[in-house]
């Protein structure tokens, strides 16, 4: 059946990959974003969709559609670009999630929201199951994105509670893939770039933090799983590939892809950089009966081709 789909923060990587899916399986779909990171390229091949609609909106502002789900990815996700205007992106993560449950709750319909492995901080357990409560400085630099999404999860489950709304936590980890911003500053991007256009790359700190990147295909499978399933199950539920890897090791990898000349060079840790970061993706595998199934360098390959296609 068809269904009427609204994507917050559908201009963006993740979104735009989400709306593309969407309108595949035969949906219609409403795109919103203010493009702050987002762009009218990445849904520019949508838009001669009949069942594709654009709408340029701030989540912060109150918005009316009727819809049967929302999923709301509306806030920018890139250290550099969520520490730009950090009042905003609280401002995007707690007002964008009153008011998209504030419509979902007037209009009945089923909200997912795109929450993050940050809400666990620099964890003190490893690897991170959901039933862990994290391990977050409120007062730092990457506070305004990681307290901002745990407040939109508390809000989450209190609309489920106190007026039913019906609701999906997604934890993502990592992510990555075509469409992403060339500057748009996460590890993944820094590096295909840098390689490709011959320039250092730049490892912050000593290289040995990990982080477990998934690629973007594996993300959207389980989101649009995580939206299917049963109306007892709300999540939160993490989704992400366990492999974990250092940024050196990355690093290299890169450098092994591209065959590039480029040489590494170490430049300063940002604060509060979480030093290890895994999924416990346990619970994912029972009850979204998904694992990810694309490994770093199947993902590295696919990128890096399109990064070459754009730069
Ligand atoms: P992105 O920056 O490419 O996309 C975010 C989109 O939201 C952009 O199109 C941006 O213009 C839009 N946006 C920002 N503020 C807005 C506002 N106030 N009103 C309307 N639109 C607004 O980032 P992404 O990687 O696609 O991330 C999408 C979502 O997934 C975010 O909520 C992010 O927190 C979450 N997430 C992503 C990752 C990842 O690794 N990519 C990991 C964890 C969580
Ligand atoms: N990082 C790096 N070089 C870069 C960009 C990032 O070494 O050019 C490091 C960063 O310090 C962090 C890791 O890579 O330890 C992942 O950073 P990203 O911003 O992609 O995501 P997040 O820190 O939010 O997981």
């Amino acid at each position: 059946m068809k269904k009427k789909i609204l994507v917050t923060g559908g201009a963006g990587f993740l979104g735009s990959h989400l709306c593309e899916r969407l309108l595949n399986e035969g949906n219609e779909v409403a795109c919103l974003d203010n493009y702050f990171t987002g762009q009218k390229r990445n849904v520019i091949h949508l838009i001669d969709n009949p069942y594709f609609e654009l709408i340029r909106h701030d989540v912060t502002m109150p918005f009316f559609i009727e819809v049967d789900e929302i999923y709301n990815l509306a806030c920018p996700a890139s250290p550099i670009h969520y520490q730009y205007n950090p009042i905003k992106t609280i401002k995007t993560s707690v007002s964008g999630a009153i008011n998209m449950l504030g419509l979902a709750k007037r209009i009945k319909a089923k909200v997912l929201q795109a929450s993050t492995s940050e809400v666990y901080g620099d964890p003190e357990v490893h690897p991170q199951p959901e039933s862990y409560w994290g391990h977050v400085n409120p007062i730092g630099t990457r506070a305004c994105y990681d307290e901002g999404k745990r407040c939109a999860e508390s809000l989450f489950v209190n609309y489920h509670k106190q007026n039913n709304v019906r609701i999906k936590i997604i934890r993502i980890f990592n992510t990555y893939g075509p469409k992403m911003h060339p500057h748009d500053g996460r590890v993944v991007s820094n590096f295909i770039v840098q390689a490709l256009e011959g320039e250092d790359i730049t490892i912050y700190g000593d290289g040995k933090q990990t982080r477990s990147f998934q690629y973007v295909d594996d993300l959207i499978d389980g989101m649009i799983k995580l939206m299917n399933t049963g109306e007892d199950f709300t999540g939160p539920v993490n989704v992400g590939n366990p492999d974990e890897f250092t940024m050196l090791e990355l690093a290299q990898k890169v450098i092994e892809l591209t065959g590039t000349k480029s040489k590494i060079v170490y430049q300063p840790l940002p604060a509060d950089d979480p030093m290890q970061r895994k999924p416990d993706i346990t619970l994912a595998k029972k009850v979204l009966n998904w694992e990810p199934k694309i490994n770093l360098e199947e993902g590295l390959i696919k990128t890096i081709e399109y990064f070459k296609s754009v730069i």
